[in-house]
């Protein structure tokens, strides 16, 4: 795939910065989320709204057809499998529909159906009979673009007068689009505007700003970003939409989104309350192993998950694991993030029964149906220090969905003693001793 390596050189390219690693990081588990998730994230949190003027109400919708749509687009929705909106959809739509067209800044985690919502309203805005682009579809990396543009075509199912075209490096050239939408990255994306002139901006109706906090890690993304929002016609309808929301995508936002209405929806909790939490002594990683192994001799454990610090160590683990018989799957940094996708899809079959993986490649990952997780090296922080947050997330559930769950910790020095101590604190949840040698307890 040639254009996708050449958007992808737009990131890999020599003059690489430690901004651009981290955005790539970023930008690499946003993608990975995208390609292991099937569904919706559930959720029982309000959406919080902050509207621009405060007579204009706009009343939530509890269906699809409460809003309209052209019936072209309720029948790609309902291909979609969708029975009614989510829960900010419920409040999104309306806004994003209204007329006059609304400003929106939206933000919540990832699965929650922003997309889908953006989405919808780019193809109910456009006027199919204009052959040029009226919609504006910024994404960070080549590769998160393509997966907007999927939905697009999905839900644009039974609507083929609209068309779609992404706006990467190499793709075109010297003409006039025909195409309504356009999709890409800002920098290609300022081009076509600019230099190449392919799209006129005073005609842009609506323009989309998708994942603002991946993309503020780079800064040349942000200029090109405000750069294309400027020459955006006033009537311009500007929509942003961000995971997370902290001072900095918020200062961004404001940049590209003039009077916006604002929408939050506020992450799930999660708990320890419903987990039972070891922690099992030992003085060195081959003795980890062999607790591992007992501890798998006297209980049946349907799917673990097993976490490691190195990418070496994950490596040893998955290697011994297979040799005592298991079927292990492993995740590990230098796998492509397809690669990583497939093999949690894998796991989320039950196709393997262990999955090992370094904290790094893990972090944002639910498996659900992991009834048991196991901390070959308690998660740290760079600087050593517990990291807390991992450990919540890796281990707790949910309050109203979640399951029991079993979480065992190894521990082969003071140092990790050290760690599990601080965690204990800090949770206020005892972390009880396990011993390997006599395991009736835990059943
Ligand atoms: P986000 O952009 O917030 O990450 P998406 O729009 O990608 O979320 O939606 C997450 C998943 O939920 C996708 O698989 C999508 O197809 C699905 N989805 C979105 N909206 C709905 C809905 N109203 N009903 C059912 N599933 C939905």
């Amino acid at each position: 795939n040639s254009s996708g390596a050449a958007a992808k050189s737009e990131v890999d390219g020599n003059n690489k910065t430690s901004d651009d690693d981290d955005k790539e990081d970023k930008a690499a588990q946003s993608l990975l989320n995208k390609l292991i998730r099937s569904n919706l994230v559930n959720t029982t949190n309000q959406v919080e709204v902050l509207q621009r003027i405060q007579t204009l109400r706009f009343n939530s919708v509890k269906s699809f057809e409460e809003l309209r749509l052209k019936p072209q687009l309720l029948q790609g929705v309902y291909g979609m499998g969708f029975n009614r909106p989510s829960k900010i959809q419920e409040t999104a739509l309306p806004m994003m529909l209204a007329e006059p067209p609304q400003n929106l800044i939206a933000q919540s985690q990832s699965g929650t159906g922003k997309t889908a919502a953006f989405v919808l309203a780019m193809l109910s805005h456009v006027d199919p009979n204009n052959k040029y682009p009226q919609c504006l579809c910024v994404s960070p990396t080549y590769e998160l673009a393509l997966q907007t543009g999927k939905v697009i075509e999905q839900m644009g199912k039974h609507y083929p007068e609209v068309k779609l075209v992404y706006a990467i490096r190499g793709n075109k050239s010297g003409m006039k689009l025909q195409e309504q939408i356009v999709i890409g990255t800002p920098g290609t994306m300022l081009d076509w505007c600019t230099k190449f002139k392919f799209i006129d901006p005073k005609k842009i109706k609506v323009f989309v700003l998708d994942e603002a906090d991946v993309m503020i890690a780079t800064q040349g993304h942000q200029d090109q970003s405000i750069r294309i929002q400027r020459m955006l016609p006033k009537n311009c309808q500007m929509l942003l939409f961000s995971a997370t929301f902290e001072e900095s995508v918020w200062n961004f936002a404001q940049r590209i989104v003039p009077d916006p209405n604002i929408i939050k929806l506020k992450r799930e909790e999660e708990t320890l309350d419903t987990i039972k939490q070891y922690y099992v002594l030992c003085n060195c990683k081959e003795e980890k192993f062999q607790a591992l192994c007992n501890i798998y001799g006297a209980i049946t454990i349907a799917q673990a998950m097993i976490f490691c610090h190195t990418r070496k160590t994950a490596g040893w683990l998955a290697g011994e694991l297979s040799r005592e018989g298991h079927q292990v799957a492993l995740l590990s940094g230098e796998m492509q993030v397809e690669q990583r996708a497939a093999v949690i899809e894998r796991f989320r079959d039950g196709k393997e029964k262990v999955l090992v993986t370094t904290n790094v490649c893990a972090r944002g990952i639910d498996v659900e149906q992991v009834s048991v997780v196991i901390n070959f090296d308690l998660p740290v922080d760079k600087d050593g220090n517990p990291d807390n947050e991992t450990y919540l997330h890796r281990i707790g559930r949910t309050g109203r969905f979640g399951k029991r769950g079993l979480a065992i910790n190894m521990v082969d020095s003071k140092m990790s003693m050290n760690i599990l101590n601080r965690i204990q604190e800090h949770f206020n949840k005892k972390i009880e001793k396990l011993n390997t040698d006599d395991l009736d307890e835990i059943e």
